[in-house]
């Protein structure tokens, strides 16, 4: 037996082979995960381990895919997806929620209940674990602000929960994240006026909505902020609005943002980060950083 005959073997029809990672991320576009699983319980993740360690596959952790970019020659390994770990609960001062939970909805959550201090990340539109992952953050408020603990298991089983001053963290950036799966986060909030509260989250849905190409497929941010200025205004000051490498283009609403605009290869995307990064360095001289992931093999 080979592993994906064991996988399929485990997870029966919820084993997914030659899955198409198009659909897993918010670009729509990616070459296929050689196997894609969905794992909802501690016996399904100690399964998946120890069969990537069995076989030495690579193992991918996927939350909502709206912060990476697969190449057209897809991921190899075993693609697990959090998605149905999605609990959430509360107490009059905390929200638990597991890894794959909406971060919107433990947003809105946290509002309905009168507790404040995430109303900014509402609209961000991935998973608590990729916003834990990511440190994922807008106007003013970033996730390690109210977060209080995260509980993890690493690449060999092993559980742990690591509380936000153990861990490095800053901008867009958590020290030693990527040797572990999150499983949960908690986040420690202040009691406050759930109408207020909920105003304040349909404000900042409302600039999402009015700043952000949210008609066509993308993955946010592209780069990070540099020091001292924003990426969007580098690109625009660049000349760079519009841009486009075959179906992939410089976002005109917003120049951070690439939109997928008409069937974008990754190749093309990628092609189109390489160009806006060589442009803005050539005015600028300044080197963006990629805040965006990218994944799996790319056709030259
Ligand atoms: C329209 C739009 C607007 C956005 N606005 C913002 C914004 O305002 N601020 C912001 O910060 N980001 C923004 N993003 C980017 C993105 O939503 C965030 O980075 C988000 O935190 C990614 O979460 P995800 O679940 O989609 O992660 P994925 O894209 O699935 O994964 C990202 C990384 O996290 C890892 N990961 C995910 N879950 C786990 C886990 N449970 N355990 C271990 N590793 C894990 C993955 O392996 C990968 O390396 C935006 C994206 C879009 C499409």
């Amino acid at each position: 037996m080979d592993y994906k005959q064991e996988l399929q073997q485990f997870f029966g029809e919820r084993c997914l082979l030659a899955e198409p990672m198009a659909l897993h991320s918010t670009y729509r576009t990616g070459g296929p995960a050689e196997a894609y699983v969905c794992p909802a319980s501690q016996e399904e993740w100690s399964f998946v381990l120890k069969l990537a360690q069995t076989y030495q596959i690579p193992l991918h952790i996927l939350g909502y895919g709206s912060n990476i970019l697969v190449g057209s020659k897809g991921v190899q390994g075993i693609v697990c997806a959090t998605a149905r770990m999605n609990a959430i609960s509360a107490d009059s001062t905390h929200i638990k929620a597991q890894a794959g939970a909406a971060l919107d909805h433990v947003c809105q959550t946290a509002c309905r209940l009168g507790l404040g201090g995430m109303e900014n990340l509402s609209g961000i539109p991935g998973s608590v674990g990729g916003a834990v992952y990511m440190n994922a953050g807008a106007y003013g408020q970033e996730t390690f602000d109210c977060l209080e603990y995260f509980d993890v298991i690493d690449w060999q089983g092993h559980p742990a929960t690591l509380r936000k001053e153990e861990v490095e963290h800053g901008y867009r950036h958590v020290a030693g994240v990527e040797n572990y799966i999150i499983l949960s986060a908690s986040f420690k909030l202040s009691p406050a006026d759930p109408f207020h509260l909920t105003e304040e989250r349909n404000l900042t849905l409302q600039k999402r909505r009015d700043k952000q190409p949210l008609e066509y497929p993308n993955a946010g941010s592209v780069f990070k902020r540099p020091a001292n200025d924003y990426a969007s205004r580098l690109i625009d000051d660049t000349g760079l609005r519009g841009l486009t490498v075959g179906g992939a283009k410089v976002s005109e609403k917003h120049a951070g943002f690439i939109i997928n605009f008409n069937h974008a290869t990754p190749e093309d995307i990628r092609e189109l980060m390489r160009q806006v990064r060589q442009k803005v360095q050539e005015k600028h001289g300044i080197a963006l950083e990629l805040e965006q992931i990218l994944w799996g093999d790319f056709a030259e």
